[in-house]
């Protein structure tokens, strides 16, 4: 199985390295030959509004969400669950996503004296994470068909639905690789990416 992570804007590297060290083949994707090549997708944290542009740019934008729909299995991480919203609260003007996830997400929610932070989380499955929040995203609204893995602060900061995992955190800036290593055993050998 080969994964790719989106790579136009973030932190991309990390992602590729949290993937390597669990054996599993990663590539960055940058164009929509590569986006072919691979059976699952990530997209990383660092800024949704530069991510969705640029993605309209490289003309992969549409292409990501057909496949999401489709069923392919794909994870992100805080600009990647603002990516994965149906709606967001606080986007920019006219602010795309490509959607999938039945939550409205709230950008950079968590209050200026929390702004960035690390705190210990339970997610469902995993058991205890450290979680490495930076200006994140939570879930603001949670529609049916979504469950919820994590919360912090009274809100649901990891949520799946069907191929569809998303972290208000960055696993990728830990040395702790559960929360990928969760979305290869339980959402990619399970789902039916190519
Ligand atoms: N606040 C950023 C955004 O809106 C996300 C921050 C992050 O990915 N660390 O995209």
């Amino acid at each position: 199985m080969k994964v790719g992570v989106l790579a136009l804007q973030g932190d991309v590297r990390e992602h590729l390295n949290s993937l390597g060290w669990l054996g599993v083949e990663a590539i960055p994707v940058r164009r929509v030959t590569e986006l072919n090549e691979i059976s699952a997708l990530i997209l990383p944290g660092g800024e949704s509004t530069t991510i969705s542009k640029l993605a309209r740019t490289f003309g992969l934008f549409d292409e990501i969400k057909k496949k999401i729909q489709n069923g392919f299995p794909v994870y992100g991480s805080c600009a990647g669950m603002i990516l994965l919203a149906d709606r967001i609260v606080d986007g920019i003007r006219g602010q795309e996503t490509f959607g999938g996830l039945n939550i409205t997400a709230r950008r950079n929610a968590f209050g200026r004296q929390v702004d960035s932070f690390e705190g210990e989380i339970e997610f469902k499955g995993i058991g205890r994470l450290n979680g490495v929040f930076i200006r994140a995203p939570w879930v603001e609204k949670i529609e049916s068909g979504v469950e919820i893995l994590a919360t912090s602060h009274g809100h649901p900061v990891a949520v799946r639905q069907g191929n569809i995992l998303a972290t208000s955190f960055h696993p990728e800036l830990t040395e702790d690789n559960a929360v990928h290593r969760y979305f290869i055993d339980q959402i990619c050998q399970t789902s039916k990416g190519k």
